[in-house]
């Protein structure tokens, strides 16, 4: 690769995640630099030679990214994309995650959503559509829908309630609240996924939780994970 040139990871409709040499783009004189930025949305025009992808065209549709950005919103931002690294596979398409990924990118840049909750969003909804969907519909003992307060089993990804909880360590507490923004999350269309609001508190409840249950049911150090909590402070 010559100085100007660079290896753009994108995340596409059609083949999933795919990486492919972009030349020339580090120029300021070049037509593909803006389509081939960091965190924007673009058409491309790729042709393929062998196993080896080349950009020809990139024309950018919206940006996410702003010069002086917060710093916050730039680390979550990051964090999701190392998400779509991670769960998507190569050349494989995933509809939903992308459109996961760019509703939550619009949600936290342009509308200036919350910070905590569309993490909390973005991590769940993952959750739930790579595999990891927890049983949130009723304590796994008796069948109890709901309470003040119930636990969650994060390692089995089960619902518990006061009284069949003394048995079971490690448990999380729910409030109503919490529980409820978990079956919206899980169950929701994805229409009206973002369409809900709580307490600024409650969010970095809620986003702690949804953190630990992805981290913990995949197993996975995120690194941009660690960056978004070097500069956070609750
Ligand atoms: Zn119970």
């Amino acid at each position: 690769m010559g100085e100007n040139d660079r290896l753009v990871t994108i995340f596409t409709k059609e083949y999933g995640i795919l990486k492919a040499y972009a030349s020339g783009v580090k120029s300021i004189k070049s037509k593909r630099a803006s389509g081939c930025s960091l965190l924007t949305y673009s058409s491309f025009t790729i042709k393929r030679k062998g196993e080896n992808y080349r950009i020809t065209e990139a024309e950018p549709i919206s940006s996410f990214f702003t010069m002086g950005m917060d710093v916050e919103v730039l680390s979550l931002c990051q964090y999701f994309c190392e998400l779509s690294l991670v769960f998507v596979e190569r050349m494989i398409p995933n509809e939903e995650f992308l459109r996961l990924i760019l509703n939550s990118l619009h949600f936290i840049t342009k509308e200036n959503k919350y910070p905590p909750l569309i993490k909390a969003i973005t991590e769940f909804r993952i959750a739930v559509i790579s595999g990891y969907r927890p049983d949130l519909l009723a304590c796994e003992g008796c069948g109890k829908f709901e309470d003040d307060i119930i636990f969650f089993d994060m390692q089995n990804g089960s619902l518990i309630c006061k009284d069949c909880a003394e048995s079971f360590d490690g448990l999380t507490a729910l409030d109503r609240t919490s529980l409820t923004a978990l079956r919206h999350i899980a169950f929701s269309e994805f229409s009206k996924l973002y369409s809900f609001t709580i307490p600024e508190k409650s969010a970095v409840t809620l986003s702690k939780i949804t953190e630990k249950y992805l981290t913990l049911q995949t197993d996975y150090r995120f690194s941009t994970l660690d960056f978004y909590h070097s500069i956070i402070n609750y």
